[in-house]
């Protein structure tokens, strides 16, 4: 293909992505296909012979848009948003376009020098002090897989990466029992294990209780096991429950352990000033990880993880061998050597085209007019005869029931998503079957948060 082809068929591409934006109110927000449909379409073999992009682009057309979970879509409440802001769109063309490999600054100092920048405006966006450096991860999930290594190589004195994990002690790291599944992939990962991610008691409001961690703390010192490290979880994904940081990571800092902050929904919304009490005491946390690839519209992979001395990380995870030595330049960050990862994407383009382009401002109001909607479903919801609010709105996420129990709840959440109108998904809390609700996608309007308040209300009954 040359680049007068190349021109041609991009140019469709953004017409494709467009026009499929703006008939997204048209769709259903999930598909109405069963699982096989579209690999039926799928010829079972690759082809010998090359094909023109002409037929390319019509089976793309024909085969995937009636297949997709339309995640942009304005009426999209499941689970946390993905959100993709057109301003980042623009800046993934480019980087995809540009396509340059930044695993070192060597390879690519704009993106590593602007990447340094956009982390740290991302640091005074959500308010923490001076001192914090940080790097872009592809996911939450590697953020605190790095973290967690980090803990690990900490605890053992940084043997575990030469002499592996056989006999070294039993070590331990504490979070909630609201903590993200990504926390315990990254103890298997880490070769902590299941058992030793200790699951530390919660109060009424569902948040770590301080005496509780420092009772289970002790109890492992006693057992000679080796505490390595505490995560905190601000906005955890089934509620949206918070643990109280500041007493938190105080007991970790006494305890001379590593502490990290789940934030990766939430602390997005920490760029609005007056909800920064959510996480009071953040400034302790030796890691943070929020993802812009959320809320704040910078598509995935666009995670950034704060933090407050990148050395023990780097330590972790600096691997340097001959290949990747750059000679004559000691200054210079390559951030290859802050993740597990060795290639990388220019994931820093969007987040300087986003905000700029809508601002912090727009952003916050953005945050703050999903929070006010969410509150509005939640009291609209409240008053149907045939539903129950189980939890109140943290941010923009409640969950909500049947009151006729659980086979009527899931019931309601299949024909809610069958219906087409909005498309929500489930957690398990406290033994309970329930719904939850999420304001936050990038384009919503009231709109469209009463439309799909008004499915709902239909659909209950
Ligand atoms: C979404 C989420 C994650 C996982 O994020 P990825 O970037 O998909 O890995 C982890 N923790 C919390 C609290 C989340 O909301």
């Amino acid at each position: 293909m040359d680049n007068e082809h190349y021109r041609h068929w991009a140019h469709r591409a953004v017409d494709f992505t467009a026009d499929y934006l703006d008939g997204l109110r048209e769709r259903p927000v999930r598909p109405d296909v069963a699982p096989g449909e579209t690999a039926a379409l799928l010829p079972a073999s690759p082809p010998d012979e090359a094909e023109p992009m002409a037929e390319i682009f019509a089976d793309f057309e024909r085969i995937v848009p009636g297949g997709l979970t339309n995640w942009q879509h304005p009426r999209f409440l499941a689970y946390f948003p993905a959100n993709a802001s057109r301003a980042s769109m623009i800046a993934e063309h480019l980087a995809t376009g540009i396509a340059v490999q930044c695993m070192l600054w060597e390879t690519s100092p704009a993106a590593t020098e602007m990447e340094a920048r956009m982390v740290d405006w991302m640091r005074q966006a959500v308010g923490l002090p001076e001192g914090f450096s940080g790097t872009i991860q592809d996911t939450a999930s590697s953020s605190t897989l790095c973290a967690v290594l980090t803990m690990r190589e900490r605890a053992l004195g940084w043997r575990g990466n030469t002499q592996g994990l056989s006999g070294q002690g039993r070590l331990r790291i504490y979070a909630s029992p609201q903590n993200h599944s990504s926390i315990r992939k990254a103890c298997w990962i880490a070769g902590i294990g299941d058992e030793n991610l200790v699951s530390v008691e919660t109060d009424d409001n569902f948040a770590m209780k301080p005496e509780a961690l420092r009772a289970a703390i002790a109890a492992d010192r006693a057992a000679g096991h080796l505490p390595a490290g505490v995560i905190a979880v601000v906005g955890g994904t089934g509620i949206g429950a918070s643990d109280p940081v500041a007493e938190v990571l105080e007991i970790a800092r006494a305890e001379g352990l590593y502490s990290h902050i789940d934030a990766a929904w939430a602390g997005i919304a920490m760029i609005c000033p007056e909800l920064r009490a959510l996480w009071q005491g953040a400034e302790m946390a030796d890691s943070i990880v929020l993802n812009p690839h959320k809320w704040l519209g910078a598509q995935a992979e666009c995670s950034v993880q704060l933090l407050r001395d990148p050395a023990d990380q780097v330590r972790t995870l600096g691997l340097r061998p001959d290949y990747l030595q750059t000679l004559g330049q000691s200054e210079i960050v390559n951030f290859s050597e802050w993740s597990p990862a060795l290639g990388r994407r220019f994931r820093a383009l969007k987040l300087w085209f986003v905000l700029r382009a809508y601002g912090l401002d727009g952003l916050r109001a953005m945050i703050r007019n999903h929070i006010g909607w969410a509150e509005a479903a939640c009291e609209r919801l409240r008053s149907h005869p045939k539903l129950e609010i189980v939890t109140e709105p943290r941010l923009s996420l409640f969950t909500f029931a049947h009151v006729d129990g659980e086979d009527a709840t899931r019931a309601l959440i299949e024909a809610i998503n069958r219906d087409g109108t909005t498309y929500l998904t489930q957690t398990m809390h406290e033994g309970r079957f329930v719904i939850r609700f999420v304001v936050g996608q990038f384009d919503a309007e009231e709109a469209d948060i009463e439309a799909a308040v008004a499915a709902i209300e239909r659909l209950a009954g």
